[in-house]
């Protein structure tokens, strides 16, 4: 059996956060403003990343032998997205899409499933792509219009995708569509007869996250490509991978704060205004200060989702919502402070605030908007404390 863990030797693996770290300011920050300009994560990085073992290191490892040992915890998992978000929004989004359905198919597939996708998510010798978003529905996932109906013991999937992450580069998609009962959740293989590929390019963040439209045109499927038994699906899977999406999400936010931090600190030393640096401008400082507590206000509450993910604890989808609330708007808000302590070299190509700020604002739409997490947030606080 293939090992998750084989690379090519000599490869840095990332196991935790100083392993992530050393990755990320080798291979990933010094080139995230070119991946941002040219709109793609070049295949050289995603095979690096193959190599690194960074796609799907939570799944079950095969030891050698046949003993199989748990993989990474989701507070490491965290850790490690949130240093790649540190480095380009982009390439934690292909990790976030990436790690949804891997972790979907671990726990909802059936053993003949698992076994088909599972080794190839671990390595990323197969990449994946999470597919809900429509151009009639988004926020609102019961409105999708995509859907499925039941011929000769398998599937006929009809309807169009849009916003999705990586699907210009992946293999493998998670499709939610309408079955005759309920919505259902279908693997589908990009080299389907009827899969249709369209780039959108020129997003105002993530730009590299290499996203596309989706068209599924009488894509026929075997009885194998529904995940989870009939009817079962929606509600588990949807709730489940989207509530690991949101938790990489506010990860990577938390990485965009740390960004910012580190940006502003390096060009608050040097530049000097009026005979004085920019760090011992008091306003200056404060901003600096805000950051910095902000940051850690909100990798604590990233630190607490994934504890309690880690310990099968249901308060964990809660939680997940707040930290993502927070890291997300903390993220947009210390992203445009950074911007406007560069002044117009933060409007230019010279340094990485703009990047940042363009993505940030991603994270306040993507995987619950600000405005349903608030939504969500006071209803279940009203549950709990009503
Ligand atoms: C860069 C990027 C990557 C993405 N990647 C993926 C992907 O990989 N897979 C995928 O399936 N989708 C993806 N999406 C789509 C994303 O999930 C949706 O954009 C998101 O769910 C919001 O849906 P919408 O854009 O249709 O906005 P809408 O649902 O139309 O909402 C519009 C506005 O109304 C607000 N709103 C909605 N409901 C309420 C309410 N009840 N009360 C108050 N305000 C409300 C929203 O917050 C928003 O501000 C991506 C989007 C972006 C921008």
């Amino acid at each position: 059996m293939t090992t998750l863990a084989e690379t090519a030797p000599g490869t840095l693996q990332v196991t935790d956060r100083k392993s992530a770290r050393a990755f990320v300011d080798t291979h990933i920050v010094p080139y995230a403003d070119a991946y941002d300009r040219q709109g793609r994560v070049p295949e050289e990085l995603l095979e690096r990343m193959t190599a690194a073992g960074l796609w799907a290191p939570f799944l079950p490892r095969d030891t050698g032998g046949g003993e199989m040992d748990g993989g990474m915890d989701l507070v490491t998992l965290g850790e490690v997205h949130e240093e790649v978000g540190r480095g380009c929004s982009s390439v934690r989004s292909l990790l976030t899409v990436h790690t949804m359905v891997s972790w979907a198919v671990q726990r909802w597939g059936s053993p003949a499933q698992r076994e088909q996708w599972v080794p190839a998510l671990g390595r990323g010798d197969v990449l994946a792509a999470f597919c809900l978003s429509e151009p009639g529905a988004g926020s609102d996932a019961s409105g999708i219009a995509s859907n499925v109906v039941e011929k000769n013991g398998g599937w006929v999937l009809n309807g169009v995708k849009k916003w999705i992450t990586n699907g210009q580069r992946a293999d493998l998609f998670l499709v939610f569509a309408r079955t005759a009962t309920s919505i259902g959740a279908f693997l589908v293989p990009r080299d389907s007869p009827g899969v249709e590929v369209t780039p959108i390019e020129d997003m105002l963040g993530t730009r590299a996250s290499m996203i596309a439209e989706i068209s599924f045109r009488d894509v026929a499927l075997g009885p194998d490509a529904l995940l989870g038994p009939s009817g079962f699906t929606a509600g588990m899977v949807l709730t489940g991978t989207l509530d690991l999406g949101r938790y990489s999400v506010a990860t990577g936010s938390v990485g965009i704060i740390q960004a910012a931090l580190e940006a502003c600190a390096a060009y608050a030393s040097r530049r000097t205004v009026g005979g004085s640096l920019l760090k011992d401008l008091p306003l200056i400082q404060a901003k600096l200060s805000d950051m910095v507590t902000d940051a850690r206000a909100a990798r604590l509450l990233v630190a607490e989702a994934g504890r309690l993910k880690d310990a099968g604890e249901a308060s964990t989808i809660m939680a997940t919502w707040v930290a993502k609330y927070f890291a997300s708007t903390a993220a947009a808000r210390h992203a445009s402070e950074a911007v406007q302590i560069h002044g117009a070299n933060g409007c230019g190509h010279d340094y990485p605030v703009a990047r940042l700020y363009r993505d940030a604002k991603v994270m306040e739409i993507i995987e619950g908007s600000n405005e349903i997490q608030r939504v969500t947030i006071a209803s279940q606080a009203e549950r709990e404390i009503i």
